[in-house]
């Protein structure tokens, strides 16, 4: 795992770019909207988009976020199948917590006006407090915020019953960021199992989940959980990462009346776009490998 890591971060940005390519839907508002458009048109798929961006450490680059958050919600009024995402970390949390908060709350405040809903991702577990805390302190006055749960953190399980009586909008997925065994699941199937048992939890306490993952096996478990209950079919929605090649499986979830849900993730500046494509090539296997010859083959051709 650490080995793939490092040789992940040795990929050249050219190469970045190009396998990114799949995974990104452009370099402005206008191409990011234009894809969730298709994505409607010919599909019937809803999408809920992202600006590339962590870890900003500056309050320049917090208010250029901030601005094209704007200037998304306006160019979003009309498509009513887009939601929109975004992160702590690229939204003030570099100072407090209140100040993150105040910040998201303008945008929040502002998509409402359009009548978008807004989704806090999560990061790692040095800002799952943070995260909801604001979730929480948001959420009386903007009902339709939503956030995520990470079924692989140990604490999940009591996040969920925390968010008693609040009918809220969960994307409920594992969780990408790898965290200590002391306060987290280590293996992926145990992960998949304690997800599925927490959309049953969420389905029970009255929420609405998003179910987050590219797993078959687990949508259908999921599907199944639901129909147990009884929970319709417009009571919960299935998210999957723009790119990660399911088109078959999702047009078929579809047909039987099922709401997919793509994350449509853009950047006007490509620096944004790094650590997020360098996370989606750790997550497919065959890349490191790609990457590893890609390499091999430049050091050659210098010889
Ligand atoms: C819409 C959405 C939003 C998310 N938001 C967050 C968030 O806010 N915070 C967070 O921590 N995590 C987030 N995640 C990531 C999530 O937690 C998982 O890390 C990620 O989805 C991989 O887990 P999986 O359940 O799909 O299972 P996996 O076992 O990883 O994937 C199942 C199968 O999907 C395919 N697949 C998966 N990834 C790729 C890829 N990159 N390329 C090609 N094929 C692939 C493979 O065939 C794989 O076998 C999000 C995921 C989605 C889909």
């Amino acid at each position: 795992m650490e080995l793939k890591k490092f040789i992940i971060n040795l990929a050249p940005t050219p190469l970045v770019k190009l396998f990114a390519n799949p995974y990104v839907a452009g370099d402005s508002i206008n191409a990011t909207t234009d894809t969730a458009q298709n994505f409607w048109e010919k599909r019937h798929v809803c999408s809920t988009i992202d600006l590339l961006g962590e870890e900003l450490d500056s309050d320049e680059e917090v208010q250029y976020t901030v601005n094209v958050y704007e200037r998304l919600i306006h160019a979003l009024s009309s498509h009513e199948y887009a939601t929109i995402s975004l992160k702590p970390t690229q939204l003030g949390s570099h100072r407090s917590t209140e100040h993150c908060k105040t910040v998201i709350e303008g945008i929040v405040a502002q998509a409402e006006q359009h009548d978008k809903k807004v989704t806090l991702d999560m990061e790692d577990h040095t800002l799952t407090d943070l995260t909801l805390d604001i979730y929480h302190a948001l959420n009386k006055d903007h009902p339709t915020f939503g956030t995520v749960l990470q079924s692989r953190l140990f604490r999940t399980d009591d996040d969920i019953r925390s968010l008693k009586n609040l009918s809220a909008r969960i994307r409920i997925c594992i969780g990408i960021y790898n965290e200590p065994k002391e306060i987290a699941l280590q293996s992926k199937p145990e992960m998949k199992k304690k997800l599925l048992e927490q959309v049953e939890l969420l389905f029970k306490e009255g929420h609405y989940p998003e179910i987050a993952t590219h797993d078959e096996a687990v949508i259908r478990e999921a599907i199944e959980i639901a129909e147990k209950l009884k929970i319709k079919k417009s009571q919960y929605e299935i998210q999957m990462l723009m790119g990660v090649p399911k088109q078959a499986f999702q047009n078929e979830l579809i047909r039987n009346g099922i709401l997919i849900r793509l994350y449509v993730p853009f950047a006007e500046k490509w620096k944004y776009a790094i650590a997020y494509c360098k996370r989606r090539m750790a997550a497919n296997p065959a890349m490191a490998v790609y990457i590893v010859k890609n390499i091999l083959h430049k050091i050659r051709g210098k010889r």
